[in-house]
């Protein structure tokens, strides 16, 4: 299948009443549990590749084999860059061939989030790139501390949320409502209210990021308050940790030779189980 930009992956989501996940990659088993995730769930996808991952890999790398591997899946996937942050990257990430970008100017001032925001737009917008951004500061920050500070200073103001999308024609906002990225301190509470008065003035899709640990229930709830693309990476990163952990320390492993082929296949299974399951939960099952 062709590779579709996040405006037209979250149309249908939009008109459905469904949100699509977005999963980060970092290198092939990922991408295999992720996509092959979708296919068995007939799910549409989105694959993410986040800035700070590329201390990890090379981008062209990795967009060559996503992209490689959309084709060659039986249900619509979207290569989106996750939390940039430099110009530099999003040109990079746009040369590659990415048909979303997710520009994160939410440690900038109001009006410079805008400006560098607009900046983004038009440049992936001439190139049928959709363009995520950020308006407030979802907590702790994409592959930073395991455990980041929600401040309810730092949420979305609904107030701002027409004018920002207004000046900056983006495709998608993400929102800061209570969620955060990493493990959540105690029970999340998202702010349904919040959620709804951005929803009523924004009129394009609703993006939640910190997705690991939000509960099946306030998802739903969300997902009616207008949010379409929800990031998931931290839960896939715990279940490949446990695997890991099980599977080195069982005694019969002959840890030396051969053991390690197998051992990153059951990683992406269990990554893969945990994937479907988030695509049940947001109900994209079926939509593909
Ligand atoms: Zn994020």
């Amino acid at each position: 299948m062709a590779l579709l930009n996040l405006k037209d992956i979250l149309a249908p989501a939009t008109r459905g009443n469904y949100a699509v996940g977005a999963f980060n990659v970092i290198n092939t088993e990922l991408l295999e549990a992720v996509v092959s995730a979708a296919e068995r769930m007939q799910s549409p996808v989105i694959l993410n590749i986040a800035e700070v991952h590329l201390a990890y890999v090379d981008i062209e790398v990795i967009a060559a084999a996503v992209i490689k591997r959309a084709h060659k899946a039986c249900v619509p996937v979207t290569l989106n860059l996750d939390h940039g942050l430099k110009f530099e990257t999003v040109a990079a990430a746009v040369r590659c061939g990415f048909t979303s970008v997710m520009f994160d100017g939410s440690h900038l001032s109001y009006e410079d989030n805008i400006a560098q925001t607009r900046e983004i737009t038009k440049l992936c917008h001439a190139v049928n790139v959709s363009v995520e951004a950020e308006l407030g500061a979802v907590g702790g920050s994409e592959g930073g501390e395991l455990m980041g500070t929600i401040d309810a200073a730092m949420y979305t103001d609904p107030a701002l949320a027409e004018d920002f999308i207004q000046k900056t024609q983006i495709d998608a906002l993400a929102v800061a409502i209570g969620n955060a990225h990493g493990r959540y301190r105690g029970e999340p509470k998202l702010d349904f209210e919040r959620l709804d008065s951005i929803h009523k003035k924004s009129g394009i899709p609703l993006v939640l990021h910190g997705g690991s640990g939000i509960s099946d229930e306030d998802f739903k709830k969300a997902i009616g308050l207008g949010i379409a693309k929800i990031n998931f990476f931290t839960g896939m990163a715990r279940a490949a940790i446990d695997t890991l952990h099980v599977a080195i320390t069982k005694r019969d492993v002959d840890l030396k030779y051969n053991a390690y082929p197998d051992i990153m296949l059951q990683v992406q299974e269990s990554v893969s189980r945990v994937v479907a399951g988030q695509m049940t939960i947001f109900g994209s099952c079926g939509k593909a």
